[in-house]
């Protein structure tokens, strides 16, 4: 299996592989194909199996596929716990993003947030955050949710841990309803399943 057969375009897979991968892992082979379906997705996954470019891939292939040619508003959203894996994800984003026209960026608490304020009014197609901040620069309309179609939460255990659910569905109150859901987690607790179940649609359930 290759990333060409999960159906990647040319553009994505040069950017992996200059990246020096050789092959899918076995996460990105279960959920790239179903993502690129269209489907909700409950992934069981820890750090180091490559989640991020199993949901960052697809997602920049939707985006690059659909993108109207003059605006720019956000159509996906990655809610993370912690800056650290925010930048992380968004340093991922960057790289597979290489040969795509698509902009993203990155907001975190605990720093200025008027340089980020003046990136997402030049228009961003994909935004990796961490809830509290994101809200609050969703209080400053500084970013907009209504078109946002692809929502994934990472880590969504710790987001939990850590006492983010009400942003987390404060945030999805200002999305339409119809989207696209993907959610990982390493854990899997009764609160887990409960977002789960108010956020998911009919998903598919991939773990590793
Ligand atoms: P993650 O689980 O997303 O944090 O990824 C863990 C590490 O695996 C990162 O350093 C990735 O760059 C790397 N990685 C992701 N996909 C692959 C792959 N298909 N082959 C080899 N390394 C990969």
């Amino acid at each position: 299996m290759t990333f060409k057969d999960l159906g990647l375009s040319a553009a994505l897979v040069k950017a992996v592989e200059e990246k020096g991968y050789t092959k899918p892992s076995p996460i990105q082979e279960k959920a790239i194909p179903y993502i690129l379906e269209g489907k909700d997705i409950l992934a069981s996954a820890q750090t180091g199996t490559g989640k991020t470019a199993g949901f960052t891939l697809p997602v920049l292939q939707y985006l690059s596929e659909t993108k109207h040619p003059k605006y720019r508003p956000l159509r996906a959203l990655v809610l993370t716990p912690t800056r650290e894996l925010a930048a992380q994800v968004y340093d991922n984003v960057r790289e597979y993003s290489k040969y795509v026209n698509i902009k993203s960026a990155v907001v975190f608490g605990g720093v200025n947030a008027k340089p980020q304020i003046a990136t997402l009014k030049n228009g961003v197609d994909i935004l990796v955050a961490t809830p509290g901040r994101l809200l609050d620069l969703h209080d400053r309309k500084a970013v907009s949710f209504k078109r946002v179609d692809v929502l994934i939460l990472d880590e969504a255990d710790r987001m939990l841990d850590m006492g983010f659910v009400r942003d987390i569905n404060k945030i999805i109150s200002f999305m339409p309803e119809k989207r696209q859901n993907l959610m990982f987690s390493a854990t899997f607790s009764n609160d887990i399943k409960k977002l789960a179940a108010t956020i998911l649609r009919n998903p598919v359930s991939v773990e590793t």
